[in-house]
């Protein structure tokens, strides 16, 4: 077996301009030249010492050696086996991943012609799917990074009925993005992409100011009761310490009753028990409701309900969906009588048909939010309703 730690004496040859990438060195101790032999002439690149990798490029893309590593003193190295590289390299971000290669072709080129050698690395395009696909999306965030200077981004409001009354009791704020060239970019797509960067943050902004002007817009025309309008919130927001008193200073600012706004919190979100708890006392010390999106969904587990005290509850469309079975009808009677237990709102979401509302109805869930009841309209068309 290879010994990790490894020995070399002064003057020995460590690797070879050429040779074939068998793994990385971190220097332990003692000095190393890097040289390559330039139109035939040894040319030295630089020294390095303890604490620095050698041979770490021929490792990240798989290329024969580009220079020669000698020790100058006598050296200690502890070998770094390539697999630790590829398998950090396979798990970054597909987009750091991509700077890294970028600059590797470039040094690699610039090496070549300084040296008069092969161009090996431009020929070594592995990965090269995966590059479009980074730079595909490093693309689309400066474009969306230009629409939200612009303010491109529209918020939809999608209307949520009182079954029992047919009477709109408010709506979810969905945003929209139009693309100059792709059309309508799904929220699904842009929103998870900006969660992946700090983007989300100004998105975030823009959208809970919108929605404050369309409270107001809904009052001064009138509107009685005033709706609610529920806001989305991604987990970067919960990380901002501000987030809660940006919200009540936009709602002081308009004297507007913190009752009528409200915050949707993913399932996958409250994972995190002591985080939403935080955020659900804060909230409730000023009267904003807090509802639990997506419910039923991939991280299903009761434990959270023990805790959480949400005051709303949004029953995920795919049990929506399984209404046309008496199975489907039996889960979301029990989800039913559960909400009720806790005394919290049960929201049907997506709910498309006739059918899906009257066995809703029937089953006593208070409100339903779907095609059926509207899509996600402009503002102005909500005015309408
Ligand atoms: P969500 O919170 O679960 O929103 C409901 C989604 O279901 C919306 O998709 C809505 O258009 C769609 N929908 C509503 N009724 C029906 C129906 O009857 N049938 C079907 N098939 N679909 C229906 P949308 O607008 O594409 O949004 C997707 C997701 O993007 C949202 O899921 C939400 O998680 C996220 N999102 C949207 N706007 C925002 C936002 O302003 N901030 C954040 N953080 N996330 C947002
Ligand atoms: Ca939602
Ligand atoms: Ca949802």
């Amino acid at each position: 077996m290879q010994s990790y730690s490894e020995r070399f004496d002064a003057g020995e040859l460590i690797f070879s301009e050429g040779d074939a990438p068998t793994g990385a060195f971190l220097i332990e101790s003692g000095r190393i030249e890097i040289s390559t032999t330039q139109f035939g002439e040894h040319r030295v690149l630089g020294e390095l010492g303890p604490g620095m990798l050698i041979g770490e490029m021929a490792v990240i893309d798989e290329s024969p050696r580009t220079a020669t590593a000698r020790a100058i003193t006598p050296c200690q190295l502890t070998r770094i086996d390539a697999t630790q590289f590829a398998e950090r390299l396979a798990t970054a971000d597909p987009v750091v991943r991509a700077l890294l290669l970028s600059q590797l072709t470039r040094y690699r080129s610039a090496l070549a012609k300084l040296t008069g050698g092969n161009d090996t690395a431009s020929a070594n395009m592995h990965g090269a799917h995966d590059d479009a696909h980074a730079i595909g999306k490093i693309r689309l965030e400066s474009e969306l990074r230009a629409a939200i200077e612009r303010k491109e981004l529209e918020v939809r409001l999608q209307p949520i009925e009182e079954i029992e009354t047919g009477h709109i009791a408010g709506y979810e704020a969905l945003v929209r993005w139009t693309h100059p060239r792709r059309g309508d970019v799904s929220p699904a797509e842009f929103i998870r992409l900006a969660e992946e960067t700090s983007l989300i943050v100004p998105i975030g902004d823009y959208v809970l100011e919108r929605v404050c002007d369309m409270l107001v817009e809904f009052r001064r025309r009138g509107r009685k009761p005033l709706p609610f309008i529920a806001l989305n919130v991604s987990a970067r927001q919960l990380d901002d310490p501000g987030f809660v008193d940006r919200i009540i200073a936009h709602l002081h600012e308009r004297e507007l009753p913190p009752q009528r706004l409200k915050l949707e919190i993913t399932e996958s979100l409250v994972l995190d028990q002591a985080r939403i708890a935080a955020l659900l006392t804060r909230c409730h010390a000023v009267g904003m409701p807090v509802a639990l999106d997506d419910f039923g969904t991939g991280f299903s587990n009761l434990g959270p309900l023990l805790t959480l005290d949400f005051d709303q509850i949004k029953l995920d469309a795919s049990f929506v969906r399984a209404l046309d079975r008496p199975r489907g009808v039996a889960v979301v009677g029990v989800v039913v009588a559960m909400t009720r237990a806790l005394d919290c709102d049960l929201i049907a979401e997506g709910v498309e048909t006739r059918e899906q509302r009257e066995i809703l109805h029937r089953l006593g869930c208070r409100y339903a939010q779907g095609w059926l009841v509207g899509r996600p309209t402009t503002f102005e068309q909500a005015l309408d309703r």
